[in-house]
């Protein structure tokens, strides 16, 4: 049950994080081993850390001090597909993409899309709240969930939620785990609710003339009462001044519209739908290339703060010397901004540049996270959003959940 190397435990995909050893790493395949492990880190006074796939960009999973990692990835079995009920029974180290596939096959779909869907794990997506381009339409991963095996931090086996499509007994304590970063309990087995498939996809690729012209097609497509699956945002820094929208639609009455776009190309079959994706999923990849460091981060504004956003992002670039970038998913105001720099920039420079990016959120009525957590990156920022007595409600919260603060301690605040 012990894994011999502890190296790739010690950090996850968040760039500029400081790496932190586990004490020992655990690898259990079922509940009654995570049980176990917590009654071992009861016993011996450590803390546990839980572990998906390591993908996290918010060193949710990166130890706490003097931690054991429980590591999920091998508890990946699809326990039960229902299209009766439409519902699926996973644990948690099920890979989100061999999910949408084993359900695809029953012709049913699992909506939540985080771009690292072929990687992360089910456990992870909870526990993050993860979500991705057609959020838009079918909502993040909170919106599937029903059910919830957990192992709480006094070693007790827990179900919550339902196993039904419908139900309101109690109080709503699954969503209340959906994004939690393993600091409240440990999912052991998940029941996710899933929809028929859709029959139709069209996507398309439109390029505009510049970046307020872009977002505006934005609001124009939902004024016009159509519901993408996606609509996906590239601005002119990202796309060599072409900045352009992809625009994804599976309903049978929806159309495609021309929205001002200076060009549009619509997708004939599934080969030049995937070359217009590889625009989007290569968009992080090719903006590394061109600095020597990027951070980014997952914001969101209202839908029609977008352009003031975008443009104080790039007085805010120009301000302190650094490029600036913006892509995401714009139907949901969810903008991953990007700063580009070559320079080795000092820590308080680059608190200082992030501090006025997440105020500048704020002042929009945005969140500092629309998807990867708060975790340790953003656990300095989040008095910016959220109150002191608001704070201290959540940590009441914890505390009655874990009073022994043994599940990923330091996290999140
Ligand atoms: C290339 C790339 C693209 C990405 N794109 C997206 C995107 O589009 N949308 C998005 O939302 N995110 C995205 N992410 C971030 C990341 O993939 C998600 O946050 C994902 O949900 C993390 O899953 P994981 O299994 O890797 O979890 P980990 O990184 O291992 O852990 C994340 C958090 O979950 C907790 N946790 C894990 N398993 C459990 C469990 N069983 N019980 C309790 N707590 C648990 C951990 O303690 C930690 O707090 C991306 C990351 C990469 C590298």
């Amino acid at each position: 049950m012990i894994s011999s190397s502890l190296d790739k435990y010690s950090h996850d995909e968040t760039p500029g994080i400081t790496p932190v050893f586990p004490v020992g790493v655990f690898e259990p395949k079922t509940t009654q081993e995570v049980q176990e492990v917590v009654h071992y880190a009861l016993q011996n006074k450590l803390a546990i850390t839980a572990r998906g796939a390591g993908t996290g960009k918010a060193g949710g999973c990166v130890p706490s001090p003097n931690s054991l990692v429980i590591d999920f990835s091998k508890m990946n079995q699809i326990l039960d597909i229902s299209p009766e009920n439409l519902i699926a029974k996973v644990q948690p180290g099920v890979v989100p993409a061999d999910l949408r596939q084993a359900v695809e096959a029953k012709n049913l779909f699992y909506p939540p899309d985080p771009n690292s869907l072929a990687w992360c794990t089910l456990g992870g997506n909870i526990a993050t709240n993860a979500a991705g381009p057609s959020a838009l339409k079918y909502g993040s991963t909170r919106d599937y969930v029903l059910g919830l095996e957990v192992v709480l931090a006094n070693g007790e086996i827990m179900r919550l939620g339902k196993q039904t499509v419908k139900g309101v007994a109690g109080y709503d304590l699954v969503s209340l785990i959906c994004g939690s970063e393993g600091t409240l309990a440990l999912v052991t087995e998940i029941t996710v609710k899933l929809l028929p498939k859709p029959r139709n996809l069209q996507t398309a690729l439109l390029s505009f003339d510049s970046n307020e012209k872009a977002l505006e097609a934005v609001n124009q497509i939902l004024a016009l009462g159509y519901l993408p699956k996606t609509l996906e945002y590239m601005d002119a820094a990202c796309m060599q001044g072409k900045p352009a929208l992809i625009v994804e639609y599976d309903g049978p009455d929806d159309q495609m519209q021309e929205l001002g776009a200076v060009n549009s190309q619509v997708a004939q079959d599934e080969k030049q739908r995937r070359a217009i994706w590889e625009h989007r999923r290569m968009m992080s990849e090719r903006l590394k290339k061109r600095a020597k460091h990027k951070i980014s981060e997952d914001i969101v504004v209202p839908r029609n703060q977008m352009l003031v956003f975008v443009h104080e992002l790039e007085k805010l670039g120009v301000k302190h010397g650094v490029q600036t970038a913006s892509f995401g998913h714009a139907g949901d105001g969810n903008l991953h901004a990007q700063i580009l720099f070559d320079e080795d920039l000092e820590p308080q420079k680059t608190d200082e540049i992030l501090r006025e990016l997440f105020s500048l959120t704020i002042k929009l009525s945005g969140t500092i996270s629309g998807e990867h957590g708060i975790g340790l990156a953003k656990k300095p920022y989040l008095h910016l959003e959220q109150s002191e007595s608001l704070m201290a409600l959540q940590k009441a919260i914890k505390q009655v959940w874990d009073p022994k603060n043994i599940l990923n301690p330091g996290k999140i605040f």
